[in-house]
């Protein structure tokens, strides 16, 4: 078929040039000799095969060319590239069919539309930014745009466009990058969430480039030393500058181990200065990261602030020393108080039995009486001490806070130790009082007095001559109390440790073994609970001067004549009170009659609350009573409570069991006026009564 067409197209060829011979000669006129016309017609035949040879190479170049665009055709509309020639005004002239599938139709619909309009709205700026660039520089620019195909699909893709040399078209590629965006964006994503993780996290991270030596701090890091993210340069000398030189020397002998392989992993703690000033406690771990020639190339690891874990083990070391100097000192007081309680017992049951000879003069007697005396009182002493310093020690220990004339708690305290100072040859001197209308003050009284006796009891104890001073001062809001001793002295390096409990500033001393080391203790103890602070200024050899405060809490001026004790009131009650005394205990009951026998005119005596009520239904003349709160049949404070129904006015004392002082609260509570410990002190006693009338 297509040979046949050849044919008939060489001889249309042939025809047609025999024609315009023919034209040729009839036009010149050409007449010629046969000979001539032979060899011209050779010539011809010459010629014509000539052209058809040319004709067929033509034909075959026509075929290829054909071959070619069809190819081209082939590429153009099935590449995988979207391909776009646009007119100057960016309609869509041609498309191949991958740019119809990013634009969402039909080839055919598309020509002609304009293909801004598929540019998202966000990207289309960007857009004609490229074709402006192109117009003007007539150069190839690219660009990232979104295409929209009907809002259904989109996609992102990568312009590239040129100008047509002649007719300024514009051709136009655009390569599918959605996939690659989607990776990088998530890429970014995931980095950016790195990032906040980083700066979310309480460890700061670190990134050190062994080769160039940048160090990569996290925002964390830095933050651990008080920095701002932007604050400090990532550069390896920030945490050389930061670090305690010390640490840093240790440190990089550690990284030096770490890069050699010496060791696997470094963990080290470390202090850096924080940007105000103070250490931080770090904990440090790393590893090494090594290239395929083993060399390490990088070192990543954390920070973790420990500050706060290190305090808390400083702590616990600290009470774990505590304690086991506590043990310490608790086994050299028990070394101490058995020998301390041996002493006056061995003292009470010798001369006990002593007593029991039969040809014993009055004055032997006496004698050993006394040395029971005191050895009881010794003892008794050692055992309140220890009530006192369980019940601080467990918490127990309450506060019974009342009305105070401060200057006659001084007052009475002189007038208590007077005699044994003087006996002792020494002075004691009271010589600060508080002017009268700041004397009086609401604090337990039991508590100061406790405080001033054990401080006058030491400088009596601990000083061989001289001046005991005693005083009350106020300053601001607080009252300043002092003792002061021309004693021993205490040396300076034992003047904190005399507070703490069983410390004797020196146990070498005869006096110290006197004591049990608690006296102190307690009175510190009994300082602080009052709101108070006790501290001793103190010269080895020269004496000692202990201070401490009490807050100033002022009575309401209404109750302050309550307080005031008349020197003519006491004179004129002198022998004329009616009194009461509840008590089942023989001993007790003779040791109250002694005490009070000098001031009472008539003294009733019952064994039980229940008689007790009677007595004074019986005798509503009665002045005072002095209830034991232990007794038989009826509580003494049930007895308080039924007495009170009838007789409110009644000043009713309660004897209450030393180093209980719980029951103080309760008798108050009952309707007693006030309380007493046992054993009755004759002092503490008549200081009450006077108060009272
Ligand atoms: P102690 O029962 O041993 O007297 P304290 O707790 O009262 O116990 O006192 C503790 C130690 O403080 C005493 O052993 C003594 O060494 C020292 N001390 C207390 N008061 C004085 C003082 N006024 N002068 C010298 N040393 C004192």
């Amino acid at each position: 078929m297509k040979k046949a067409k050849d044919k008939s197209e060489k001889n249309h060829l042939r025809e047609d040039a025999e024609k315009l011979l023919k034209k040729q000669f009839e036009k010149n006129d050409i007449n010629l000799a046969e000979a001539d016309l032979r060899k011209l017609l050779h010539e011809i035949e010459v010629h014509q095969i000539e052209l058809e040879l040319q004709n067929d190479e033509l034909i075959a170049a026509r075929e290829e060319a054909q071959l070619l665009k069809e190819k081209y055709i082939e590429l153009y509309d099935f590449a995988p590239i979207g391909y776009f020639t646009l007119s100057k005004d960016g309609s869509i002239l041609e498309l191949n069919l991958r740019g119809a599938k990013l634009l969402g139709k039909n080839r055919l619909r598309l020509t002609k539309s304009d293909f801004s309009l598929f540019v998202s709205n966000n990207t289309r700026p960007t857009f004609f930014e490229m074709l402006e660039k192109v117009t003007i520089g007539n150069i190839r620019e690219t660009c990232e745009v979104i295409l929209e195909t009907n809002g259904k699909e989109s996609f992102y893709v990568l312009l590239s466009c040129t100008l047509t040399e002649n007719e300024g078209r514009y051709l136009l590629t655009a390569t599918d990058i959605t996939k690659r965006k989607q990776i990088s964006d998530a890429l970014q994503e995931s980095e950016e969430r790195f990032k906040l993780a980083m700066k979310a996290a309480n460890d700061g991270l670190f990134d050190w480039n062994l080769e160039t030596n940048e160090i990569y701090y996290s925002p964390g890091w830095k933050k651990m030393i008080g920095y701002e993210d932007d604050e400090l340069p990532n550069d390896f000398s920030v945490w050389e500058k930061t670090t305690d030189p010390e640490d840093v020397k240790l440190s990089l002998e550690q990284q030096q181990k770490l890069i050699t392989r010496q060791i696997d992993r470094f963990v080290m703690e470390f202090k850096m200065k924080h940007k105000d000033g103070h250490w931080v406690d770090i904990l440090s771990k790393a590893e090494a990261i090594f290239n395929d020639e083993g060399k390490a190339v990088r070192m990543v690891g954390t920070h973790t602030d420990i500050t706060k874990r290190k305090v808390a083990e400083k702590e616990l070391i600290f009470a774990k020393d505590k304690a086991e100097e506590s043990d310490r000192l608790k086994s050299a007081f028990l070394a101490n108080m058995s020998h301390e309680i041996r002493t006056p017992m061995n003292g009470i049951l010798g001369f006990a039995g002593l007593l029991k000879e039969p040809k014993l003069t009055g004055e032997e007697k006496q004698k050993y009486i006394s040395i029971i005396e005191k050895s009881g009182k010794r003892m008794l002493n050692i055992i309140n001490d220890l009530v006192d310093i369980s019940k601080v020690e467990s918490g127990l220990m309450k506060l019974l806070i009342s009305k105070t004339n401060i200057n006659d708690q001084i007052q009475y305290i002189y007038a208590f130790f007077k005699q044994e100072v003087e006996l002792k040859g020494l002075q004691i001197i009271f010589n600060k009082q508080l002017p009268v209308e700041h004397a009086n003050i609401t604090t337990d009284r039991e508590k100061l007095f406790a405080i001033l006796t054990n401080l006058v009891k030491n400088a009596i104890k601990y000083s061989d001559e001289g001046t005991i001073e005693l005083g009350c001062e106020k300053k601001g809001d607080f009252l300043e109390f002092f003792v002061k001793d021309t004693g021993i002295g205490i040396p300076k390096d034992r003047q904190s440790a005399i507070f703490e409990r069983f410390v004797q500033a020196d146990i070498a001393d005869k006096r110290a073994f006197q004591g049990a080391g608690l006296g102190l203790t307690i009175t510190k103890a009994y300082v602080e609970m009052l709101g108070g602070s006790i501290w001793v200024q103190s010269v080895e050899g020269e004496g000692s001067e202990f201070y401490f405060t009490l807050p100033y809490h002022a009575v309401p001026e209404t109750i302050e004549s309550v307080m005031e004790i008349s020197d003519d009131a006491e004179s004129g009650r002198k022998k004329s009170l009616k009194v009461l005394v509840a008590e089942d205990d023989d001993t007790s009951e003779l040791l109250l009659k002694v005490t009070i026998n000098d001031f009472c005119k008539q003294i009733i005596f019952v064994h039980n609350g229940k008689d007790a009520v009677v007595a004074c239904q019986e005798n509503p003349d009665i002045d005072l009573v002095l209830m034991d709160i232990k007794m038989p049949i009826m509580s003494g404070y049930e007895a308080v409570k039924r007495i009170r129904k009838f007789n409110e006015k009644v000043i009713i004392i309660a004897q209450t069991a030393h180093g209980l002082k719980g029951d103080m609260e309760i008798a108050i509570a009952a309707g007693c006026n006030d309380y007493i410990s046992k054993p009755i002190s004759k002092p503490l006693l008549v200081s009450i009564i006077n108060k009272y009338f």
